[in-house]
């Protein structure tokens, strides 16, 4: 799938960013200043300079990107962004996060994060590592990417980056009404995982993320099973006093100005953007 893009679009959101920042930086200020801060969650895909799709970022923006963000925000685990939540926000935080594992994602993207200390958590799913097999939403694009090996899932472990659970197979959970089915991908999927890696797996993140492909079922099979918290991807602030198991996530737009718009908090966004409640 390729994005078509309009070149007057982007210097329209640029006009708007730049117009508004201002405004932003008073309110952001302000929301600071009484621990109301946004706890932020981004999550990319696959960072690679071959083959870029809607879900590749190349490893020179990628790098552009935490550079901007290092300088900007306290960059925080999934642990302390669930804190910050829960007991308040006096800077805005970023957590760093990737779906589905990518084998190209260990060539420069997460050494750098390592390197850095920045901490990450790394959502990957058992039969892929296992099987070597394409994801499916790759196959459907008519594209192949090698998913990471268990060696590396399990270096990447080692190294400090916390792995979570993707699924068994990046079903979409949205469409599942069996509650066996539910937890075999969630429950099964994370034990799978553990056998493998031997590390403790506490969160999960849905396959694809929007609203629809959400389910109140899943969410209390993960918190039932013991997950600290699970992650969604339809775009969506966290701000001190939500609910701390559902985190909403920000796309890692491969456009520095379209991100920087999201972090900055847009007005438009915070308006538009429904969390989905469960229960
Ligand atoms: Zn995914």
């Amino acid at each position: 799938m390729t994005t078509f893009r309009i070149p007057w679009k982007g210097r329209l959101l640029g006009a708007y960013y730049y117009a508004t920042l201002p405004g932003r930086w008073w309110l952001n200020a302000a929301a600071a200043r009484d621990n109301n801060a946004p706890v932020m969650v981004l999550y990319y895909h696959r960072v690679a300079d071959h083959k870029p799709n809607d879900w590749t970022i190349s490893n020179a923006q990628f790098r552009r990107e935490i550079d901007w963000l290092e300088a900007n925000f306290d960059l925080v685990s999934l642990e302390e962004s669930q804190r910050r939540i829960r007991e308040g926000n006096s800077r805005a935080s970023v957590s760093i996060t990737f779906d589905d594992g990518y084998a190209e994602n260990c060539d420069e993207a997460l050494p750098l994060l390592i390197r850095r200390r920045i901490p990450c958590t790394y959502f990957a799913m058992s039969h892929f590592s296992r099987t070597g097999e394409t994801f499916p939403h790759d196959v459907a694009e008519g594209t192949s990417f090698q998913p990471n090996t268990i060696e590396q899932l399990r270096s990447l472990a080692n190294a400090g980056i916390e792995i979570g659970g993707h699924s068994r197979t990046h079903a979409d959970l949205g469409q599942i009404t069996c509650e066996q089915r539910l937890y075999d991908e969630i429950v099964g999927g994370r034990d799978e995982l553990v056998r493998d890696l031997g590390v403790e797996i506490r969160y999960f993140a849905f396959p694809y993320g929007l609203h629809e492909n959400l389910n109140a079922t899943a969410f209390r099979i993960a918190a039932e099973a013991g997950f600290a918290g699970v992650c969604s991807a339809y775009g969506g602030y966290n701000r001190p006093g939500d609910d701390a198991f559902h985190l909403q996530r920000i796309h890692g737009d491969a456009d520095l100005v379209r991100l920087k718009n999201w972090l900055t908090v847009d007005p438009r966004k915070v308006r538009r953007t429904e969390r989905y409640l469960y229960h």
